[in-house]
């Protein structure tokens, strides 16, 4: 496969061909950074782990060069960082038995300029090969300009391709700003209690990022349990772990709903919720 990055790379933990690997795709989560997989998309890795007849590729727009860095990294230069993110990326992809990990290697001005088509070119070639029944890309409310452009450009490939040969489903997922806020009718919850320790093990590969100062491993698994226990105010937990996202299938099946509006709806059912319940006992 070529991409528009000379650099880019497809890297298949068992070794299979490139095309072979991806073929067999089920499950795909596209991402803005090293890590962001593991922190919003450990629900289709779980699911597809062990599996013969599911597979997970994970897809990374970013190149990692402008990740902040401390301690043992401290001194590292833009290029030894890269290194670093890409190596943990690809031990990530060992540890979840990931059908296929693609770095696509855009510095993340490209992926938050919206003019700019090549990351949409090598989605949509990507797509193609891998045919994934399910999509996971950022949500459309997140805080990091990166992570939505990103998920524009996800959902730029999507429209572009015939009706046939989109997935199923997209959702959006949370890494900057989570989606507890959602009414519990727009939540799509995915139950990660199984896997506990992999689920740690997956994040705990991104030394470079943790030791720069950033606790995303237990931010994130604490996050998993929060969402668990304040999901339902009344009854015991039935999970431990949860992640939530938002639907955006509605914007790959009819390719001209306006992006903007379809996300102030989701954010007017909740304004209207707290409306409503203000109202109920006021
Ligand atoms: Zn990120």
């Amino acid at each position: 496969m070529k991409f528009n990055s000379d650099s880019a790379e497809i890297f298949v933990p068992d070794g299979l061909s490139s095309e072979a690997a991806l073929a067999r795709t089920t499950h795909m989560a596209i991402r803005a950074h090293q890590d962001d997989i593991e922190i919003m998309a450990a629900g289709p890795i779980v699911e597809c782990f062990q599996k013969t007849d599911r597979w997970f590729t994970g897809v990374v727009v970013t190149d990692g060069r402008g990740s902040p860095r401390d301690g043992l990294y401290a001194n590292f230069s833009d290029e030894e960082m890269h290194a670093v993110r890409f190596k943990e990326q690809r031990k990530a992809a060992l540890v979840g038995e990931y059908a296929a990990q693609v770095l696509l290697d855009y510095p993340s001005k490209i992926a938050k300029d919206g003019r700019n088509r090549q990351p949409v070119e090598d989605l949509v070639a990507l797509f193609r090969i891998a045919r994934p029944k399910v999509v996971y890309t950022h949500n459309l409310a997140d805080k990091h300009d990166t992570h939505v452009g990103v998920a524009l450009k996800v959902i730029a490939a999507l429209r572009s391709l015939p009706a046939v040969e989109r997935p199923e489903k997209l959702y959006g997922c949370e890494v900057w700003r989570d989606l507890d806020w959602m009414v519990d009718s727009d939540k799509i919850a995915f139950n990660l209690t199984e896997h506990e320790s992999l689920q740690a093990a997956l994040l705990g590969v991104f030394d470079s990022q943790i030791a720069g100062g950033k606790r995303y491993d237990l931010a994130s698994m604490g996050r998993r349990r929060a969402h668990a226990t304040y999901f339902e105010s009344h009854g015991v937990d039935l999970a431990t772990g949860l992640t939530y996202a938002m639907d955006l299938t509605p914007l790959i099946v009819q390719t001209d709903l306006e992006i903007t509006p379809f996300v102030q709806e989701v954010i007017q059912r909740f304004a209207q919720d707290v409306t409503d319940r203000l109202n109920r006992v006021g």
